[in-house]
């Protein structure tokens, strides 16, 4: 493939089809890809400015029926050190989220099966009474398309009504990668590729602003990340333009620690730093159609989370108060509000704190 016409249609907004993603990815020189990423950044959000963001995460619950083989957090009930977040601990918790600063929660955690419809929306709501200024961004396309199950409705009506309750925002977890061979092997009983489009299109239909990711670095090919990427550009090509749709995407390695793939299946993560930057940059040349792209720094940490920064992306995410997901799995990175701002300015741009919108704040 001639690169150098793939970058002129990357360049001119033009949506690049799977072949071209896949040549990019595996043809063309890093700098190039850094180079092209950059200049589309600049169109995205042009200057220097890079948002960061004061959140904290909940777990609502680790007891999972899904049992992903790459999660090290999910317990089945029963298991000695299974939980159900208690009602008190969210006061304590959100409380140190407004000490901090904060206002946002992100409310994540397993498919408890004993937790139905009833338990988020009443959850949502005693917390929004208690605290009218807290945005949350909670659940994803998974627990959206086991609900529905659950309650034998549609994702649309199961969204409408946490909406209603209080929920601000949708983040676009359980994503991983986008492909039933994929998700056949490491997720088998969660959410195949198109419930969880199927879901986020109702989020997208309800004006939900929500985020899109990739959990990659396990089993899936590079056709299959190119081709995961596609898709997330298809589905927001279909929303309205006064829309939200994806707000942000946000890619990060697979953490191998403790996991049943790596210690039954020997999968190790083959995350690299030059790879994460070349998928940075892939991302930002490929979503043609969503504005931020944020580096995940929590799992690949400072160095990499700068040189993200000249790859195309314009967000560091957040000092995640509280993360139990992925570092369950190895993810070892922390970052004070402090540590975020100054990793922003030492790679050369200036910290702008956002709220989950991506508006400054
Ligand atoms: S990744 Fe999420 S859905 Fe999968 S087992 Fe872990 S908590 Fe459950």
């Amino acid at each position: 493939m001639v690169l150098g016409k793939i970058y002129n249609k990357a360049l001119n907004l033009v949506p690049l089809d799977a072949e071209e993603g896949v040549a990019l990815y595996t043809e063309a020189p890093l700098e190039e890809l850094v180079f092209i990423a950059d200049m589309l950044r600049q169109y995205h959000n042009p200057g220097k400015s890079v948002g960061w963001i004061i959140d904290r995460n909940v777990n609502i619950t680790n007891i999972c029926f899904s049992q992903c083989s790459f999660c090290n957090f999910c317990r089945k009930k029963g298991a000695p050190d299974a939980y159900n977040t208690g009602p008190g601990e969210y006061i304590q918790k959100i409380d140190e989220l407004y000490s901090y600063g904060g206002d946002q929660l992100l409310l994540q955690g397993g498919m408890n099966p004993d937790l139905g419809l009833s338990f988020y929306t009443e959850l949502f709501r005693r917390l929004k009474e208690l605290y009218p200024s807290l945005k949350l961004h909670a659940l994803g396309p998974p627990e959206i398309v086991y609900l529905a199950k659950k309650e034998k409705t549609t994702y649309y009506d199961i969204l409408s009504k946490l909406i209603e309750s209080g929920l601000d925002s949708f983040p676009g977890a359980g994503a991983e990668i986008l492909s039933d061979r994929v998700r056949a092997i490491v997720s088998p009983v969660k959410a195949t590729a198109t419930e969880w489009i199927e879901a986020m299109r109702a989020a997208h239909q309800l004006n939900l602003p929500a985020s899109a990711t990739m959990m990659y670095g396990h089993i899936e090919t590079v056709d299959e990340r190119v081709d995961h990427l596609i898709k997330l550009r298809n589905l927001q090509s279909e929303k309205k333009n006064d829309h939200y749709g994806f707000i942000t995407f946000i890619p990060w390695p697979f953490q191998d620690e403790g996991t049943i793939l790596k210690n039954k299946h020997g999968i190790k993560s083959s995350y690299n730093s030059p790879d994460y930057i070349r998928i940075i940059a892939i991302s930002r040349i490929i979503l043609n159609n969503i504005r931020n792209i944020q580096a995940s720094v929590l799992t690949v940490g400072k160095d990499t989370g700068m040189l993200s920064l000249h790859a195309g992306a314009n967000d560091v995410g957040s000092i995640m108060i509280e993360e139990n997901v992925v570092s369950a799995a190895g993810a070892e990175y922390r970052f004070t509000a402090e540590e975020l701002q100054s990793l922003i300015k030492e790679a050369g741009f200036v910290p702008v704190r956002r709220n989950q919108k991506y508006e400054p704040v």
